[in-house]
């Protein structure tokens, strides 16, 4: 084993290349294979939306960190994974070889003419500058990303005296039933219209059915409501979990030679594991130390991960929404802490 592939730019590999990881690889060549030269960090996609961050400020170059970090870097996606040759092929049709293949490439998004594309997450900073300035925008998924990206755009609209409110329709309850209470009232005030417990679906380009004859026109649309599987995994062969994910066991490992973290994969001991960037970053170690192990021919560690972990969504105008299981704090301090550790994530490459 001489190869390993990195396929995606995603949180697990880019983690494990800024901590040094490939000193552990003198004599294997890495190839990171990703369709753009740039990785954008979804942490700071609602400052970004609000006007606070510029997009270089949100992005890694992935060139500059290849020649900083001596590995290749194939500016491509790929569209295939043979197996059996161990190889895979890219959207040039160039084929690559691997002795290791590890699958960092995220989740996709419910596709449609009319929702703005956010995923691969280089095509986030065009769609958000059309959704921000749009006359009737409306957002669907009243998670975390739906609920941070409604309340940033609706800070960008305040500053620049864009009169309408942005729409967020929510099948449940904002984020959880213990904040939904708290995230109701902020939306409130901060010009967020939320149409709650209804179940949308697309009607044609220009309205969303929400149930009840309720009918919700847009201009512009996000829909965020939760990570799709990528189609590569399916339309390769791969064996897949019922959703179309890959499934990868406590160790992060496929198959011998295919390991995966992130968004991609489901780890088939923690089938409820949050798909977000926190969990993505935590099994960087684990996928790197893994990956080391297997080149060594020794044994593997497993993935253990915490079950509460504190979470910040920004609310517009420098304020942050803090959550650590039930509690929640609302206020400066938290947007605060969330701009220093994300800037530090950024210094980190
Ligand atoms: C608006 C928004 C805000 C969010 N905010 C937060 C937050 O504050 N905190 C948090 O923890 N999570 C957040 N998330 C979730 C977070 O973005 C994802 O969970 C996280 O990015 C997953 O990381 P990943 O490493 O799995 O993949 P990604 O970060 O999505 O990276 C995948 C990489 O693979 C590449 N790729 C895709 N397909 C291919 C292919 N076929 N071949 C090669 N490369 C490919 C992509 O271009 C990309 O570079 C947010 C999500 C959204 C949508």
């Amino acid at each position: 084993m001489n190869t390993i592939i990195l396929a995606g730019g995603g949180h697990a590999h880019l983690a494990g290349i800024a901590d040094g990881s490939l000193r552990h690889f003198p004599h294997t060549e890495v190839i990171l294979i990703s369709p753009s030269r740039y990785q954008y960090y979804s942490g700071m996609f609602s400052g970004f939306t609000e006007g606070i961050y510029s997009e270089e400020q949100i992005r890694i170059d992935l060139s500059v960190l290849s020649q900083k970090h001596g590995f290749t870097f194939i500016e491509e996606e790929i569209t295939a994974i043979d197996e059996a040759a161990k190889e895979v092929i890219t959207s040039s049709g160039r084929s690559f070889s691997y002795g290791l293949l590890s699958l960092d490439i995220g989740s996709a998004q419910a596709s449609s003419p009319s929702i703005l594309p956010i995923k691969p997450n280089y095509s986030f900073p065009e769609a958000i500058r059309s959704f921000r300035e749009g006359d009737q925008p409306v957002i669907v998924g009243g998670g975390a990303s739906g609920v941070e990206l409604s309340l940033a755009a609706a800070g960008y609209r305040r500053l620049n005296e864009i009169g309408s409110p942005v729409t967020l329709i929510s099948g449940g309850p904002l984020l959880s039933s213990a904040h939904n209470q708290k995230l109701l009232q902020i939306c409130q005030q901060k010009g967020v219209t939320v149409i709650q417990n209804k179940k949308a679906r697309l009607l044609g380009s220009e309205a969303i059915d929400a149930g009840e004859d309720t009918r919700i026109p847009f201009s512009h649309l996000l829909w965020l409501g939760g990570p799709e599987a990528p189609s590569l995994f399916k339309n390769s062969g791969l064996r897949i979990d019922g959703n179309g994910f890959l499934p990868v066991d406590e160790r992060l490992m496929h198959s011998p030679s295919i390991f995966g973290a992130g968004d991609c994969v489901s780890i088939t001991r923690y089938p409820e594991l949050p798909k977000n960037g926190v969990y993505a970053v935590r099994q960087s170690k684990v996928l790197w130390e893994n990956l080391k192990r297997t080149a060594e021919k020794r044994e593997l560690v497993p993935f253990q991960p915490q079950r509460r972990f504190l979470a910040i969504l920004s609310t517009g105008g420098k304020a942050g929404f803090l959550t650590y299981g039930r509690f929640h704090y609302h206020g400066k301090t938290a947007w605060n802490l969330k701009h220093a550790i994300d800037r530090r994530y950024m210094n980190s490459f």
